[in-house]
């Protein structure tokens, strides 16, 4: 997960606007929930015979074509509710959050394995006062009480968190095998892990890979190095040269970017931890610390 500030650079798709009246209508409660259609809250329309998917298409474009929660790639994202539209698996007399159906800042871009499949479902687990109502005053449906930044929905203290609420790279850090790991002291990284399932295998594979690419590049690089003659400093160079990929794919559009963001910052444990000999491990960490020091941070 990435934190994400791009979503206020978008106009709210215009299938949601065009449809607002029945949205009010839902969230008081005049149309019941069983009304809430898909094609709207992902953006169902034809253009010139051609079926197009406006809301999805535009957060895909917002997550760079990843899942929001899990970062793998999602060329098809599905449209999730990041509170739960229909009911709550915690609680069952809640309602579910029918009136954020079709709240724009309530979607988010999840592939199937997050979203459904051994992921969120339905579940949206409050460490605050939880909402149960929709906001209607003097009959008068509140839209600006929907928006995820509204003060009532904040205080019921998710403990999912929201790439566009939460500094969410603060939540994590990784193993050497790729699994993620909660990182605070409210345990919203490690409820947010559970939820969405994301030490399941195929994640696992992938992010290992990520750590096993780059100290790969490290040991062959000290393998070779006798045989080639190669001086210190040329070694250096080529080291600092593959923590300047590492960096590169610390990009926010790259797939799972956080864990090279965390092979950065923790580089002792995920990559020295695993050299062979004591000598090898100074000989890179020093290369590190040229790396970092010549970065500024
Ligand atoms: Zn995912």
């Amino acid at each position: 997960m990435r934190k994400n500030n791009r979503r206020n650079q978008f106009d709210v798709p215009q299938k949601l606007k065009d449809n607002e009246d029945k949205w009010e209508q839902i969230a008081k409660g005049e149309l019941s929930k069983s009304e809430i259609s898909d094609s709207v809250y992902k953006g169902i329309r034809q253009e010139n015979g051609v079926k197009i998917y406006e809301v999805r298409d535009q957060l895909k474009e917002i997550f760079y074509k990843k899942c929001a929660y899990c970062e793998s790639r999602s060329n098809k994202p599905e449209v999730e509710h990041y509170r739960p539209k229909k009911e709550v698996s915690e609680d069952s007399l809640h309602p579910g959050y029918y009136w954020l159906c079709y709240e724009w800042t309530n979607l988010l871009p999840s592939c199937r394995y997050c979203n459904t499949e051994g992921g969120k479902g339905n579940y949206f687990p409050v460490a605050g006062q939880r909402v149960f109502e929709s906001p209607i005053e003097n009959d008068k449906f509140i839209k600006d009480r929907c928006k995820i930044s509204a003060t009532e929905l904040l205080a019921e203290k998710p403990l999912l968190l929201n790439p566009e609420v939460d500094e969410v790279e603060d939540y994590f850090t990784f193993n050497v095998n790729g699994a993620i790991v909660g990182a605070d002291a409210e345990n919203r990284g490690k409820e947010t892990i559970k939820i969405c399932n994301l030490n399941r295998d195929d994640l696992l594979q992938n992010r290992q890979g990520v750590i096993d690419a780059h100290l790969n590049d490290i040991e062959d690089i000290l393998k070779g190095a006798d045989e080639r003659g190669d001086s210190v400093e040329s070694l250096y160079k080529q080291i600092k040269r593959k923590l300047e990929r590492v960096k590169d794919g610390c990009a926010e559009d790259q797939v799972y970017s956080l864990v090279r963001v965390n092979i950065l910052s923790d580089y002792e444990n995920l990559i020295i931890s695993q050299l062979q000999t004591d000598n090898q491990k100074d000989f890179v960490r020093e290369a590190y610390r040229e790396f970092i020091s010549e970065l500024g941070i």
